[in-house]
């Protein structure tokens, strides 16, 4: 089935809006894409990367006429750009966004929705640690999970319309209940980030010394970890205001099983050890054959040339994380 929408409305043009956009037009699925953000010099560099048709500051006027809207601002925003866009969205438009949690989201959206609109929450599970227009690119989405969590009002058809757009683009396309959505992503995601934030906020504290030799002598642990800590502030706030009840849920089993190993090193209990250790080992081979990371050495890092001292991670084009 293939799909075509007249007016593709985005409302933020960061990682997520610009690799839409680029990945729209590449696959020819819209005909105008019409971009409205928050600050001009965002604006003027989404208009200099050639990213849409129309630019403006004025989100209202981006959705007036648009058959497809897409929010993909932080979470947090979601109320106030609610507020400009309602009264201009168009009758039979589908209203989707791109957040990374969705129990929230449907609680602040959809009483506000008008007779008529299709109001599709929707979440690619792809990213990079980047943020801005110039950080997207169009194969963000190829083999990534995209979840829409559509309400038991919304027509069917609609849902499959928007699905095919995201197949169209890469995705593989799954339904879902937005509170099943935010529990999952809680473990997979949330709780991930929060570690990592927590990790290298440990080593942020250490004494200089101690600490310019963590960077010195960083090994592919910590690397990885100071690459998801890179993540956006702003959006990473707003996942754990908006999400919190699950990620406290899923932090409390990921306590309890800390306090559990913590148990294990102290009492040098090496077969607890080892038998943890097989079963994660085996998780991540079961990832790798379900076609979710690579199995290369080193996460598929390209070892051509020496990174920069001053950047001690690399980007990993859709390896990224599933924010
Ligand atoms: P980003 O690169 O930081 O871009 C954010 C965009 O939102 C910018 O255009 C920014 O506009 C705009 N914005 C910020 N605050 C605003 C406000 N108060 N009012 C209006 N516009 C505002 O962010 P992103 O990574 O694309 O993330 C966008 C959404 O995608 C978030 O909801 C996030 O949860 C979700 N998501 C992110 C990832 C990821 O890995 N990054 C993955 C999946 C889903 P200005 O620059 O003009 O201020």
């Amino acid at each position: 089935m293939s799909v075509h929408f007249r007016k593709l409305a985005l409302i933020g043009i960061g990682l997520i809006g610009s690799s839409i956009a680029l990945a729209a037009r590449r696959q020819g699925l819209v005909e105008v894409i019409s971009i409205a953000t928050r600050r001009q010099e965002t604006l003027d560099e989404a208009r200099e990367l050639g990213l849409g048709d129309i630019y403006t500051l004025d989100a209202a006027e981006a959705v007036r006429g648009a058959d497809l809207v897409i929010i993909c601002t932080p979470v947090g925003t979601y109320a106030d750009v609610m507020a400009t866009i309602a009264p201009a969205l168009e009758p039979g438009a589908i209203l989707s966004d791109v957040g990374s949690v969705k129990g929230h989201v449907v609680k602040t959206l959809a009483p506000l929705v008008p007779a008529g609109v299709s109001f599709i929450p929707g979440h690619p599970l792809a990213g990079t640690e980047h943020s801005g227009p110039s950080a997207g690119f169009a194969e963000l989405f190829s083999g990534r999970w995209c979840v829409l969590t559509p309400g038991p009002e919304v027509d069917p058809a609609q849902t499959e319309k928007l699905a095919t757009f995201w197949r169209a683009m890469g995705s593989q396309v799954e339904s879902m209940d937005a509170g099943h959505h935010d529990m999952v992503l809680a473990i997979t995601s949330h709780i991930p980030h929060l570690v990592a934030y927590n990790i290298v906020g440990t080593v942020a504290d250490l004494e200089a010394a101690t600490q310019s030799e963590v960077i010195k002598f960083s090994a592919s642990g910590f690397r990885d970890f100071t690459r998801i800590a890179a993540s956006d502030p702003v959006m990473w706030r707003d996942v754990f205001l908006t999400n919190r009840e699950a990620v406290l849920e899923m932090l409390g089993r990921f306590l309890e099983d800390l306090s559990a190993l913590q148990r294990s090193v102290r009492t040098g209990d090496g077969p607890a050890l080892e038998a943890l250790f097989t079963r994660t080992r085996a998780i991540r081979r079961s990832i790798i054959s379900a076609g979710q990371e690579t199995a290369a050495p080193d996460f598929g890092r390209t070892h051509e040339a020496p990174p920069a001292p001053e950047v001690p991670f690399v980007r990993e084009h859709g390896g990224g994380d599933d924010a």
